[in-house]
């Protein structure tokens, strides 16, 4: 940023900021919508404690420590040679090592991955736990592959990016297109290379190493979290009616904890289109969810033919009548439109549980209007229980069930503590803002401390 000691307002501090940000990496639009979410509501925090701005802790904040990209090759069932890319963008670990998922999808690109590791940096600030940030990835499509393509690929995957992890350097999990399955034979090969059996991965089997409570544990934080929102509101989840998009990993453990507590969700969708289903997804029908899943499709539409409901193709479930929305599949999910929609149905609460799930034009609009929250607090769950994995395997010891379930509501209770101390606006909570401010403080104060580095 060009001559910061004459910048007058908070707003030209953004656009001088994000000019040269966007100078830099033009083609990063996703990038530069989530450094604007945070700069945005970092600015006027910034003008009144400059010593953040002299310490240029901005301009390195979104400058990745370390950007490693490297090629993929493998063979499928046939023979045939695919290349792919592979990525693992070094965020910051001014407060513990790089921590934060690997992504396999075909969307799978530099910009989609310095966001998502620039946001891990607030998000495993506010678990309080000593996690850095990072994301990595591949563009590789899991979607129709075998179980020994996924394999081979995973093993070509990790034979680059053990270089560059370890349990003090950097420790990779899940994210889109990452399971148990894909953690299995990553971790697999990282074991054999290295001759090393370490927490180098998280979110392992539990007969290996992972922590009881993962699996849920982002879609169970997501609903602790959502909780303590309807608290502040003097209401509870019981007898609410959820719109849920997604039905992967999240997405089931939004709609159990959900169910659990008295509330139903009516709505599923996937890339082919969303189920509403009036009586509630519960039962077996959530058992079903990880049936859909095993099949590799992709597509949500045979929940329709197994429990005969409704299927609306290439649609999205905003435009239900619900009071509470949940999107839990992917980035820019939920735009100004289905904004407006939730809210004249009478929607009264967003709880983002993908990353950066709603535009940046819904997300003010939600704000403004309803109760917004990010998904830098909303799915801290997720991470956060890997920070316990780490912990359990650095103790060679594994918790109960119970205690990791408490320790995670103490951590989502505490996230939802720090959104209401940094976001407190009269008698309603910015949600966007106590995040960002309370993600940036101990992250720049570490960085602070520990000097130009
Ligand atoms: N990919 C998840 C996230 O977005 C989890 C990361 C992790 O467990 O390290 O936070």
């Amino acid at each position: 940023m060009t001559a910061t000691a004459t910048l007058s307002s908070p707003t030209k501090l953004v656009d001088e900021f994000m000019s040269d940000l966007r100078k830099k990496d033009p083609h990063e639009l996703e990038f530069h919508q989530a450094v604007h979410e945070v700069i945005e509501s970092l600015a006027p925090y910034l003008m009144a404690h400059p010593q953040y701005m002299k310490a240029k802790i901005l301009e390195r904040m979104t400058e990745p420590e370390r950007v490693i990209q490297f090629r993929v090759p493998w063979a499928d069932d046939r023979g045939n040679i695919h290349v792919n890319r592979g990525f693992r963008v070094e965020m910051n670990s001014a407060i513990g090592p790089y921590k934060g998922g690997l992504r396999f999808h075909p969307s799978v690109n530099l910009s989609i991955l310095k966001f998502l590791a620039f946001e891990q940096t607030f998000k495993n600030s506010l678990t309080n736990l000593p996690m850095g940030a990072g994301k990595g990835g591949s563009d590789f499509d899991p979607k129709g592959k075998s179980d020994a393509e996924v394999m081979r690929f995973c093993q070509s995957f990790m034979t680059e990016l053990s270089h560059h992890i370890g349990p003090y350097t950097d420790v990779p999990a899940g994210d889109i297109g990452v399971g148990g399955r894909e953690i299995g034979f990553l971790f697999g090969q990282y074991k054999r290379l290295r001759n090393e059996f370490t927490g180098t991965l998280t979110g392992k089997g539990t007969d290996w190493g992972g922590s009881l409570i993962r699996p849920e544990a982002t879609g169970y934080g997501a609903v602790y979290f959502v909780q303590h929102m309807l608290t502040e509101m003097g209401k509870e989840i019981k007898g609410l009616t959820f719109a849920v998009s997604g039905f992967g990993n999240v997405a089931w453990g939004v709609i159990s904890k959900i169910n659990e507590l008295g509330g139903k969700v009516v709505t599923i969708s996937g890339p082919d289109g969303y189920i509403y289903d009036p009586d509630g997804i519960k039962g077996e029908k959530v058992d079903y969810l990880l049936e859909l899943r095993g099949t590799n499709n992709d597509i949500v539409e045979p929940y329709a033919e197994e429990f005969d409901t409704q299927f609306f193709a290439r649609r999205k479930p905003w435009e239900q009548n619900v009071n509470i929305a949940m999107p839990c599949a992917t980035e820019n999910e939920l735009n100004d439109d289905d904004a407006k929609t939730l809210i004249k149905n009478g929607c009264f609460l967003v709880a983002e549980v993908s990353n950066m799930g709603c535009t940046a034009d819904a997300a003010e609009l939600l704000t403004k209007e309803i109760t917004y929250a990010p998904g830098k607090a909303v799915n801290a769950g997720g991470v956060a229980v890997s920070g316990l994995e780490m912990s359990q395997n650095s103790m060679r010891y594994n918790w109960t069930r119970e205690e990791v379930n408490q320790r995670l509501h103490i951590i989502m209770r505490e996230i939802h503590e720090t959104c209401k101390i940094h976001g407190r606006n009269g008698s309603k909570i910015n949600y966007v803002k106590g995040a960002n401010i309370g993600g940036f403080l101990k992250v720049a104060n570490s960085m602070m401390a520990q000097g130009l580095v």
